[in-house]
């Protein structure tokens, strides 16, 4: 097979369009880079710190002068309309992810589809900002309202660069603030594009949305040190979150981080075998392994370890590694050449410090991608770096535990807190499991399903605040409590 047989030629995009007027670029251009063929995806000019000056104070006079903020019907159609607008261009803009970022088609069809519908629940919500009435005495009466924070700097990360967008803009906007974006500089050109219907949309204030493409340590940072930027937004790094957190700290502005992970994934004897399996193929592998909830400590009761490992063992290597425009890849490359080599390094590690159980062959007609090879790694100590850190490719570790105490130990022996799945026949041992782990997502005989109607967030290192359901526009408000005195004296 041909590795350009899904693969028409390719013109680079050049952003920003003259018609990209939410996207200021005054600065030097940025190239992005297909990682499964190292041809260029597109050309973008970047935003200096003077066109983050510019767009902060847009979206500033467009938070204070807009009709914006006090008209939920309008925020409402807007947001639909752009959720419409996102499935309508799913073809275009699944090809241009797949390209800038190397995940499978079918997964970024499928981003692409979950942003249109986490955009729509927010939509709906934009109207139900409801406040309380408290009756407060004869004479006084309160009422409690919520209301938009201001000017919201969101900050995302090259993985899930769709939905983790969306995942914070959509309740931003629905609660009535303005926003401006810096997204991963290895994935920006999809960014802007998937903004486009938005920013164009008749009934969207100018300036209510900008877009600053650019490094995070000159276009981040200046969004980031900006004392109108009311509150950040920030999806990306452990490391990278706790600056953020310290520099909006200097004028005590507000912060969302929602950061790394190391996810235990634990498997208990009465287990259904064949969907744990698969649960723990997915839960590790999606995205190659490029996801922050990945399941990637695999924690297996010992009575079934060799069984349940060799099963996936024989699944791991039978994975399909490949184009990812090829709709019957299932493992497409890593981000880049950078990430290639970092997730190597930890293989290599893994090789020095444990056994490699298993690993997927690479094909012949591989594309010269920045691939790595799906890996299990066994035999480890608890404090190996493999256990306690953050890979992000495509690379599973193997505990066993010999009883639930001895899971639930393993489980909470990491830093971080973001998300967990156990898979159990016996209910009340989910329940006792579940509640035992620190974690913002428990997943139970499932994982890696998200819902907009349900939170999600990081315990420990992995974040402070929650992003979706109804916590997740709550976290784009002030509350405001108005309070009335009808008396004729003061006292
Ligand atoms: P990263 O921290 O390197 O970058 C994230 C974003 O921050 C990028 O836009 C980057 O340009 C910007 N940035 C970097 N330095 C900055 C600075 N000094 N000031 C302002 N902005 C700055 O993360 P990444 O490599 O893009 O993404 C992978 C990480 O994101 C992993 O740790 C992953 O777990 C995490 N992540 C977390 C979640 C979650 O929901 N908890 C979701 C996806 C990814």
């Amino acid at each position: 097979m041909s590795e350009t047989r899904h693969r028409p030629d390719w013109t680079p995009l050049r952003l920003p369009a003259a018609d990209h007027s939410f996207f200021l670029a005054g600065g030097p251009e940025l190239a992005t880079t297909d990682p499964t063929t190292g041809e260029t995806v597109a050309v973008l000019a970047t935003s200096t710190p003077a066109d983050v000056e510019e767009l902060v104070g847009r979206a500033r006079h467009a938070f204070r002068t807009a009709r914006w903020r006090n008209d939920g019907a309008i925020r409402a159609r807007v947001l639909f309309r752009y959720a419409e607008a996102l499935r309508a261009d799913v073809d275009r803009l699944a090809t241009l992810l797949t390209r800038e970022q190397g995940k499978t088609i079918g997964e970024a069809r499928n981003e692409v589809l979950s942003s249109a519908e986490m955009v729509e629940f927010y939509a709906g919500m934009a109207r139900t900002l409801y406040g309380r009435s408290i009756a407060l005495g004869d004479h006084a009466h309160g009422v409690v309202l919520r209301e938009p924070i201001g000017v919201v700097g969101i900050i995302t990360p090259w993985n899930w660069p769709l939905v983790l967008l969306v995942r914070a803009l959509a309740p931003a906007l629905a609660a009535g603030n303005a926003c401006v974006v810096k997204p991963a500089s290895l994935t920006p050109a999809v960014t802007v594009e998937a903004l486009a219907p938005l920013a164009a949309d008749p009934d969207l204030p100018d300036g209510i949305l900008g877009c600053a493409v650019g490094s995070g340590g000159v276009t981040g940072d200046a969004l980031v040190g900006h004392p109108d930027v009311h509150m950040i937004a920030f999806t990306g790094e452990t490391g990278t979150g706790v600056g953020v957190m310290k520099r909006a700290a200097d004028d005590l502005r507000k912060v969302s981080l929602e950061l790394g992970g190391k996810s235990p994934n634990i498997v208990f004897a009465d287990a259904r075998m064949d969907k744990a399996v698969e649960g723990a193929l997915n839960a590790v592998f999606t995205t190659t392994g490029q996801i922050c909830t990945a399941g990637s400590r695999l924690l297996v009761e010992e009575s079934v370890r060799e069984e349940f490992v060799g099963r996936l063992a024989e699944r791991t290597r039978a994975l399909r590694l490949g184009d990812p425009l090829d709709p019957s890849t299932q493992i497409g490359p890593v981000v880049s050449r950078g990430q290639q080599r970092e997730v190597n390094d930890y293989i290599e590690l893994g090789r020095k410090e444990g056994d490699i159980l298993a690993a997927a062959s690479l094909p012949d007609d591989l594309p010269e991608g920045a691939f790595v090879a799906p890996t299990l790694v066994g035999g480890l100590a608890r404090d190996s770096r493999l256990v306690q850190e953050e890979i992000f490719g495509p690379v599973l570790t193997v505990q066993g535990f010999a009883d639930e105490d001895e899971a639930v130990a393993l489980a909470e022996d990491t830093e971080f807190g973001l998300a967990a799945g156990i898979w159990t026949t016996d209910l009340d041992r989910a329940w006792r499991v579940g509640r035992a782990v620190s974690a913002g997502t428990v997943w139970i005989n499932t994982y890696h399903h998200f819902y907009g109607e349900a939170e999600v967030g990081g315990f420990k290192k992995s974040g402070l605040g929650r992003q979706q359901g109804v916590e997740g526009i709550a976290e784009f408000t002030e509350t405001k409590h108005l309070n009335f005195d009808s008396s004729p004296t003061l006292w």
